[in-house]
């Protein structure tokens, strides 16, 4: 199904160059706009794409050539491929149970489907790595009848390969660097690695016995009264005993350090900027959750730190997501009070009919925007269950609040695809939107892809390929004289683009 009328009709930005973008969000425009041949070789490059709008080979050619800006919704160890778990699992001699698929670092357990994996296994044991690369990601997933729903087996393929990931982080790092170079994308926000946060660690910071065992009673009791203002005070009392304790608040300062030294560590090129978000697991106690966001924040408002924002990840409609939903968006409301300068991205939305009960629908998009005061949304997929969703959309077009779309993983995770898509619904009430790839590896994708997608299922034209593009730059959580700075480089990109396209086809 086309919906290119509607995005023709309702989304008429004739965006020519990034830097129009750039005027719109109050950056200083470069003046090589007003090149008549440039918007020529632009228009020629939209006339080329509309020429080939359903031949998919054409497609990828076209969306990988082209500059993509970039991708601000992406987990480290979700967007890298199986193939490169299996090598690490390898060279590390990891164990393995070949049932299951989980790795070990230690033969801690008496399965009789355990074995180890060595070196020469690399390139030796094809069947084994078939096997394991297709546990570890959706590839061939119908072929297997696997006895499981899917967004299971997406969840469950971070704990299989886990435990080749913690030593190797720069490398999987090197791993979305060099695909983003090839990719011709400029910039990558990565959801790297959470805090780190434990209970004895809490006790002896606070000096008190159980500190972390009754101060998140506290926070579980309040919970289940149910009664938001009291939440929101044992919130509010907590971070204001943390923020009087130097220790606790050096946390901070040792993550946002441990995230520049591993990008520092990481392969350096001019043509790719790089900057991380720290986050919390919604699947963790409340406490840790809080303590993970508190780290982030105070990492993140550390002018000298490449982590630029904080998120919220791990499956929502899991019990744990679904009941402590609203105290995770009443924790970001504090935060952002104390805080207002740190930006907030936030998965809310990843939900659909029939994966958890209609009520439960509905309200996470608008908790997310209203209480959380969110930057940017990841998914949003529920939106048109929301309550009040047409003053939700106009208050997200109003405020720029734009929202991080994921074809594959929304086709896969929650079988979402086509018009059960909100992007229409978006589009149609001008909610800004970036294109992103969320977990590339497991899902067995790349940005270009996600173009490809958006051109065969909705019929999106060359000037609203190119304002998504912008879009990335624009809604990154960059400085504004770092976007600056990209938007122009995007802009040269885009010109020997067209200019290519023009000459060539
Ligand atoms: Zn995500």
């Amino acid at each position: 199904m086309s919906y290119k009328p509607l995005f023709a009709i309702i989304l008429a930005v004739c965006i020519s160059s990034c830097s129009s973008t750039a005027q719109l969000s109050n950056l200083p425009a470069s003046n090589a706009s007003t090149d008549s041949t440039k918007y020529d070789w632009a228009a020629q490059t939209g006339k080329y794409l509309e020429s080939i709008q359903s031949k998919e080979v054409f497609l990828r050619q076209f969306f990988a050539e082209m500059p993509k800006g970039g991708d601000l919704h992406n987990h480290l160890t979700g967007s890298v491929y199986a193939e490169t778990y299996y090598d690490i699992a390898c060279m590390d001699s990891l164990y393995v149970d070949t049932l299951s698929g989980r790795l070990y670092s230690k033969k801690d357990t008496s399965s009789i489907h355990i074995i180890r994996l060595l070196p020469d296994y690399i390139n030796s044991r094809h069947m084994l790595k078939v096997k394991l690369v297709d546990q570890w990601s959706i590839r061939n997933f119908h072929s297997y009848n696997r006895n499981i729903p899917q967004d299971e087996h997406f969840f469950n393929a971070f704990g299989l390969f886990g435990a080749a990931t913690g030593n190797h982080m720069v490398a999987l790092i090197n791993e979305l660097k060099q695909r983003a170079l090839h990719e011709n994308v400029q910039y990558l926000e990565i959801m790297g690695t959470s805090p780190s946060v434990s209970d004895k660690k809490m006790d002896s910071i606070f000096n008190t016995e159980n500190y972390y065992k009754n101060t998140n009673k506290k926070l579980l009791d309040a919970i289940q009264s149910a009664d938001t203002a009291r939440i929101r005070s044992v919130i509010d009392s907590t971070i204001k005993t943390w923020e009087q304790n130097i220790a606790w608040k050096n946390e901070g300062i040792v993550y946002g350090k441990f995230i520049d030294s591993l990008d520092a560590s990481s392969i350096a090129d001019t043509n790719l900027v790089t900057r991380y978000l720290a986050y919390a697991s919604r699947k963790s106690e409340p406490l840790t959750v809080l303590a993970q966001l508190h780290i982030g924040f105070v990492a993140s408002n550390k002018a000298a730190s490449k982590v630029v924002g904080v998120n919220i990840v791990s499956a929502e409609n899991s019990e744990i997501s679904m009941l402590h939903y609203t105290t995770h968006m009443l924790m970001f409301a504090v935060l952002k009070e104390k805080y207002p300068q740190v930006k907030a991205s936030l998965h809310a939305g990843e939900l659909t009919l029939g994966l958890v009960k209609p009520e439960d629908l509905g309200r996470h998009i608008s908790q997310a925007v209203y209480i959380a005061k969110a930057d940017r949304i990841g998914h949003g997929l529920d939106v048109a269950f929301e309550r009040s969703s047409a003053s939700l959309l106009k208050y997200m077009q109003e405020n720029f609040i734009p929202v991080e779309i994921n074809l594959t993983s929304n086709e896969f995770i929650l079988g979402v695809k086509d018009n059960e898509h909100p992007l229409p619904l978006y589009v149609k009430t001008k909610v800004p939107l970036v294109i992103s790839t969320d977990d590339a590896g497991i899902l067995r994708t790349n940005l270009a892809e996600q173009y490809v997608l958006l051109v065969r299922r909705y019929g999106l034209e060359y000037s609203q390929i190119k304002q998504l593009v912008c879009n990335s730059i624009k809604y990154s959580f960059l400085k504004e004289n770092e976007k600056q700075r990209l938007m122009e480089k995007l802009e040269r990109e885009f010109e020997t683009f067209e200019k290519n396209i023009t000459n060539n086809y």
